[in-house]
């Protein structure tokens, strides 16, 4: 049994039970899972109605931070503090094996469970989404507009801190069975990015250079390429 694995009750919720040489209960492979995301699926139950809901989030140390509209009844909902569980993936690879058993992909995931709370102080709310902004291109905030009162009453800012956790990350080629190591069927790893494209500016743009946010990510981008 791995050795991270092995200091956990039986019983713990975030306890991975398959595979156990690919999970990490380490604050820091959480985080860095987490931080290479924007995109978490927010899993909650109400009236015993399970709902997965895909949002934006930003991490900010032990909590992450959600938002969304003030209209949102689902939001209202995970604002009261109901156990909620959170999940990023990041697809690495496509394995392909000899055989269709073995078939698999190569990933980085985090499964959080934890209770948010809504932020109410107004200052601390337009921080939030300032984080939001630069969580999804670093340096944007700085270059643009922040949320005036008008925009902060009109939205939920939340923290769910983050009481247990788990990653799993999957690398590596096929683990194809011995027997099938001679079917003349190809095997191998494609390996898979997210890319960014040409930016496509607004029509109506006072001044039309592209901001050093975007292009950092685009240097980030080529870079990588
Ligand atoms: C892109 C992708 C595709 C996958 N496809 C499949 C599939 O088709 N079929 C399949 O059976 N499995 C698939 N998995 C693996 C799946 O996520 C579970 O890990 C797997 O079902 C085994 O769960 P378990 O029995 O160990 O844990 P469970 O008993 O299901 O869960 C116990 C706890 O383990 C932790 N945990 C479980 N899985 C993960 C994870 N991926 N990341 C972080 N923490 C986790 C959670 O904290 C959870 O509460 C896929 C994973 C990824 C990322």
């Amino acid at each position: 049994m791995d050795a991270e694995t092995a200091t956990l009750p039986r019983d713990a919720r975030h306890r991975v039970e398959r595979s156990k040489a690919r999970a990490r209960y380490d604050r820091d492979s959480v985080h860095a899972i987490l931080d290479a995301g924007m995109i978490a699926h927010v899993a909650f139950c109400v009236a015993g109605q399970p709902f997965v809901i895909p949002m934006l989030y930003a991490r900010d140390g032990e909590t992450i931070v959600l938002h969304g509209s003030i209209a949102s009844r689902l939001m209202g909902e995970l604002a009261d503090g109901v156990p909620a569980c959170l999940g990023v993936t990041h697809v690495d690879g496509l394995v392909l094996a000899r055989s269709h058993f073995d078939h698999s992909m190569n990933y980085r995931s985090v499964v959080v469970f934890g209770r948010a709370r809504a932020v109410v102080d107004e200052a601390e709310k337009a921080l939030a989404l300032s984080r939001f902004v630069d969580a999804m291109i670093p340096g944007r905030a700085a270059e643009s507009r922040a949320a005036d009162r008008t925009e902060l009453a009109a939205t939920h800012v939340l923290r769910l801190a983050i009481e247990d956790a788990s990653a799993k990350v999957r690398s590596g080629g096929a683990k194809d069975n011995p027997a099938d190591l001679a079917l003349p069927h190809w095997a191998g790893v494609v390996p898979m990015r997210t890319r960014y494209a040409a930016p496509q500016p607004e029509p109506e743009l006072v001044d039309a250079a592209l901001p050093a946010s975007v292009r950092q990510l685009l240097a980030a981008n080529e870079a990588s390429a």
